[in-house]
């Protein structure tokens, strides 16, 4: 038997829940996970709590079935925790979790320290679908458990561009196309594709950016009002960070927006020198070695100092001292066996 369906053996209700501002990677391994339990287990009523997310996803199977109602008195048999590093990260979803008989948490960060009663985590995946993925049975996989996983990869990989992007994903990747998805479709209209507004809060983004540290490293920042002038919310930021990084001689990007009033959302990348999961650790954020973010109080000026210091202290160090290969490779959690990969 397979392990998913080991795990909801003598169950009668599952909940499936993500991390607050859903991105493209937890809604769908979220929605994927329901499909395949349909699928695999008709009998077992499933419920996928998610804060509002993106339009581009609404066309996933069960879109329309999520839930943000994080305040109903519901236990159910068995919890999933899908992307997420830690509870909190569940925010106010973390009620249905605690209330759970047995709890089960499938992630790819490397700082998540396994707050289930099971854990799989495996910080080499490029995604939490790819994780989904290997834990199901292929011949079970429909086109609509597929789509969802597939724009899951998409999206954590940025379209296979990333180096999280292994041979095993492609594989993973071309198996899930087999059942018909297209990819096209899901590249184009939910990846690339920006309204309006996305590219106008882009181009304010970039404009104001600012290089430090010799040009190592450059950062940005938009507020709650660029947002209303632009017409968008904080839904429609993706993909700025990533402009971002790809600016010619830097190693970290920071991105901050306004969370609300003295709270900025921070997202980091590095490209090959730092491990950002670190400065993002130290704020009580979490992550990738690549990829990583946090939610911090005080002024944009503040935190971009204490960012730029971390990131300065990073790019001197030797890669031993910075925590391992900058891509992850060989990290200790995996080793400690208290949290299990899959490979
Ligand atoms: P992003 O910058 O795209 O929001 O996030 C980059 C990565 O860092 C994602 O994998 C995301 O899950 C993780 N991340 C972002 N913000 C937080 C946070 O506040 N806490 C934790 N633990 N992880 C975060
Ligand atoms: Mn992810």
């Amino acid at each position: 038997m397979m392990q998913i369906e080991e795990w909801v053996e003598g169950a009668a209700t599952a909940v499936i829940l993500g991390h607050t501002h859903p991105d493209g990677d937890c809604v769908g391994s979220c929605l994927g996970l329901r499909s395949y339990l349909r699928a695999v287990k008709p009998e077992l009523r499933v419920q996928v709590y998610l804060e509002p997310f993106a339009e581009e996803f609404h066309f996933l199977a069960g879109a329309d079935t999520v839930s943000a109602d994080f305040h109903e008195k519901k236990r159910f048999d068995i919890c999933f925790a899908l992307d997420c590093s830690d509870r909190e990260r569940l925010g106010d979803a973390a009620g249905y979790l605690d209330a759970a008989e047995r709890t089960v948490c499938l992630d790819h960060h490397i700082t998540n320290e396994g707050f289930a009663d099971v854990n799989v985590i495996c910080s080499q995946a490029s995604s939490t679908s790819e994780v989904l993925a290997e834990l199901m049975e292929p011949a079970r996989i429909d086109r609509a458990t597929a789509e969802c996983l597939y724009l899951g990869i998409v999206h954590d990989t940025s379209v296979f561009k990333h180096s999280n992007t292994s041979e095993k994903t492609m594989r993973i990747a071309g198996a899930l196309l087999s059942k018909g998805v297209s990819s096209s479709h899901i590249i184009d209209d939910t990846f690339y594709r920006k309204t309006f507004g996305q590219n106008r809060i882009l181009g304010c983004a970039l404009l104001a950016a600012e290089l430090r540290l010799e040009g190592r490293l450059i950062a940005s920042c938009v507020t709650g009002e660029d947002l209303a002038r632009c017409g968008v919310t904080n839904r429609d930021l993706d993909g700025i960070i990533d402009q971002l990084r790809v600016t010619e001689g830097v190693e970290v990007a920071v991105f901050l927006y306004e969370a609300g009033p003295g709270m900025f959302k921070v997202s980091l990348r590095s490209n090959d020198l730092a491990d950002v999961s670190r400065i993002a650790r130290s704020f009580g954020g979490g992550g990738h070695v690549k990829a990583a973010g946090c939610t911090v109080s005080g002024t944009r000026e503040e935190i971009l100092e204490r960012v730029t210091a971390l990131a300065a202290e990073q790019l001197r160090q030797e890669p031993s001292e910075r925590g391992g290969r900058p891509d992850g490779a060989g990290n200790e959690r995996e080793k400690n066996g208290r949290n299990t990969c899959y490979k």
